[in-house]
């Protein structure tokens, strides 16, 4: 990757560069040129009109005196050819005049009256040389050519100068652009070179590589997504770990609940088959075993709830739920309950239309549970009263009753599976996840339980569900 950034760097430098140092060159080249073609064109116009101011006729001319006197006039090689193409006299050569000159583009121009700057080889001088020509016509129709030259040798010692500084200067901004682009691909390619190594240890299934963010560029914004979801990758991992961890200790918590009934259940049978054992004691074995075997069926029973409850998507199938109306059917499956130990149950809804988002069975349980044990953990003749009230975006569902109440140290652990204060209070029946499901599908549809309680006076549980 870096060296084929490099590689299309330099590429796109020395084109850059060449493309510049031509266009400057050319310029200086053409402008040196045009500077030259008004030289020449001002001292050939000087040499005309000396020539027609000394005679106006051609045989009267010594060619070579003027030559002479127009090369030190104009500082410059100056040649007479006759329209032929063969030289008439030269100021710096006399051996031209054996010459014929008719095949130089430069005469041929002059001939047909397009005069401009030409570089021609001169065999004679042994040089190149820059020459201008341009035609003169006598009055008595006689025509000669007027050439002025110029050694390149001298003239392009500035151009050639200013070649050697325009190609230093591109030569050495290419060293110093690609010693810069270096560290610039190196900072570029190093971040990437990273991520890609962190990529790694993440397909192998390593996600405790983070990468230091650099910069604020995009790559600085790749580099923080790539840390962002490491971080996710690992929060997932990690709840998925706390699940499992979880399931195996409620599952350990299960085997453990179920058994100790079951213990008990098989000792009494035990005491059942000893011969002779008197009436009470048969009695007492008896109503134990059923006591014990009523829990065992009420913890499987809830344990069926639960495992309903987690094996459902509940958002799914949220509907609107009245919760008056599902009150109204709880209290009247409870009613044998109810009836039995006399208690006074009071129901105030205030309005009819309570309406929440959820699920029928899910509320149902809920409202179950709550009720069932305000009846389960109360006296003969005791009070429960359940109202519910409507607050700006919900309702409330308020379950109280005057019953033996929970302990305050208790209290923060009756959500807890398997959980039951009633152990040493000697109430047998309960399995002690009523309260965990209700919590976990009160915590499903948004709302929420609180708790109050106190030995003297009973318990007061309160839920908010937001409206429908
Ligand atoms: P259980 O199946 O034993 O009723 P719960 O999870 O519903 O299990 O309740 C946990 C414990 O909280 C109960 O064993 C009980 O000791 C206590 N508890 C729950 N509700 C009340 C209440 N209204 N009054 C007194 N104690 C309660």
């Amino acid at each position: 990757m870096r060296r084929k950034i490099l590689f299309n760097f330099i590429i796109i430098l020395i084109i850059s560069s060449s493309l510049t140092g031509y266009i400057a060159y050319s310029i200086i080249k053409s402008d040196h040129l045009n500077s030259k073609e008004e030289k020449y064109i001002s001292s050939i116009n000087l040499i005309k009109d000396s020539i027609i101011d000394d005679s106006s006729s051609f045989s009267n001319l010594n060619f070579f005196d003027k030559a002479q006197k127009y090369s030190n006039l104009t500082l410059s090689r100056v040649t007479f050819i006759g329209i032929d193409g063969i030289p008439i006299a030269d100021s710096h050569n006399n051996s031209i005049i054996f010459d014929n000159l008719s095949f130089s583009l430069g005469i041929n121009n002059a001939i047909n009256n397009q005069s401009k700057v030409f570089y021609e080889y001169s065999k004679e001088m042994g040089g190149k040389y820059y020459y201008y020509a341009d035609m003169l016509e006598f009055q008595d129709n006689e025509s000669i050519i007027i050439r002025i030259g110029e050694s390149v040798d001298n003239t392009d010692k500035l151009v050639e100068k200013l070649l050697t500084y325009l190609l230093f200067s591109i030569l050495s901004s290419i060293v110093i652009a690609i010693i810069i682009s270096f560290g610039t691909i190196e900072n570029l390619v190093k971040p990437l070179k990273e991520l890609s190594e962190a990529s790694k240890f993440v397909a192998a299934g390593d996600f405790s590589h983070t990468i230091d963010i650099n910069s604020d560029d995009e790559i600085g914004e790749l580099t923080a997504s790539f840390n962002s979801m490491i971080l996710e990758l690992n929060e997932y991992i990690k709840s998925i770990n706390e699940v499992e961890r979880m399931r195996k200790d409620f599952v350990s918590n299960v085997s453990h609940e179920l058994k100790t009934p079951l213990t008990s259940i098989l000792g009494f049978i035990e005491t059942l088959r000893i011969e002779g054992i008197g009436n009470e004691i048969r009695i007492k074995a008896l109503d134990i075993i059923e006591t014990e075997s009523l829990r065992l069926e009420e913890m499987i029973e809830k344990l069926l709830v639960l495992s309903k409850i987690e094996s459902r998507d509940d958002n799914k199938d949220l509907v609107k739920v009245d919760i008056s109306r599902v009150i109204k059917d709880v209290l009247e499956v409870l009613t044998p309950q109810i009836k039995e130990k006399n208690i006074e149950v009071s129901l105030d809804i205030g309005f009819l239309d309570a309406t929440i988002k959820g699920n029928e069975f899910l509320l149902k349980s809920v409202m179950m549970n709550l009720i069932e044990n305000s009846i389960k953990f109360n006296r003969d003749n005791g009070k429960v009263e359940i109202s519910i009230l409507e607050y700006d975006n919900s309702f409330g569902v308020v379950v109280k009753d005057n019953g033996i109440g929970i302990p305050s140290d208790k209290l923060d652990k009756i959500f807890e599976r398997f959980y039951r204060v009633d152990n040493i209070r000697n109430i047998t029946k309960g399995s002690g996840l009523g309260l965990a499901i209700t919590k976990h599908i009160v915590m499903g549809l948004d709302g929420t339980i609180e708790v109050e309680s106190s030995t003297k006076t009973g318990s007061v549980f309160k839920l908010e569900f937001p409206k429908a």
